[in-house]
């Protein structure tokens, strides 16, 4: 017998599909193709509140490291006239690192934990490292070069002890490294402490 779709077109018996709607004449052919053309379900994205709108601080959160890095910056001016009375310098670093904690949380405006203020300070000491080891670099370069070396030397003539300090410029490299790593710590710890301050003093204001 012959069939005949619902779309009023003639079938073969053996017409699994219409040839002229495409409509498929046995149920697991339409079981199927329903099956097909049904969009998966939508995975909800999972809501995890606090971690959906701000990175964990650190180097790949773009906030703080623009923030550090201007902080940075900045802290290298009063850090160089700090100089004079080196012990000064620790003081600027912990206020470089307060400042660091205290931008990134009126940027964020979400809740800033004294680990997170530490490690703010600890990114803007980092920083600050980098141009010192820069520095340090350039110094040992130049002290490596015997015209070099003079020019210095006559430059430094009239600071004590500084011209006797060329005279092993070998001496001198390995001083600046030592110097380096001691800056280091100093830099990171002091700008930590800074921030973590700030974190805190913060956290105490904002409260009701
Ligand atoms: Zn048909």
């Amino acid at each position: 017998m012959e069939l005949r779709c619902t779309c009023g077109a003639y079938l073969p018996s053996d017409a699994r599909f219409c040839h002229k709607c495409g409509k498929p004449q046995y149920e697991e052919d339409a079981a199927r193709l329903a099956a097909e053309n049904t969009p998966a379900p939508v995975q909800a994205p999972l809501d995890v509140p606090g971690t959906a709108k701000t990175s964990p601080i650190g180097f790949g959160n773009l906030r703080a490291v623009t923030i550090t890095i201007a902080v940075a910056a900045v802290t290298l001016i009063p850090l160089s006239l700090a100089m004079i009375a080196p012990p000064l310098s620790l003081i600027v670093l912990a206020a470089a690192g307060y400042c660091a904690a205290y931008f990134y949380r009126r940027q964020t405006s979400q809740p800033l934990s004294a680990g997170g203020g530490a490690w703010l300070g600890v990114m803007t000491g980092i920083w600050l490292f980098v141009v010192f080891a820069l520095c340090a670099a350039v110094v040992s370069v130049k002290v490596s070069s015997p015209a070099d070396l003079a020019v210095m030397k006559a430059t430094l003539a009239h600071v004590p002890g500084a011209a006797n300090m060329l005279d092993d410029p070998h001496q001198f490299i390995v001083t600046i490294g030592e110097s380096l790593i001691l800056l280091f710590f100093l830099s990171t710890l002091s700008a930590a402490f800074g921030g973590m301050l700030a974190a805190r003093t913060l956290a105490r204001r904002s409260q009701p």
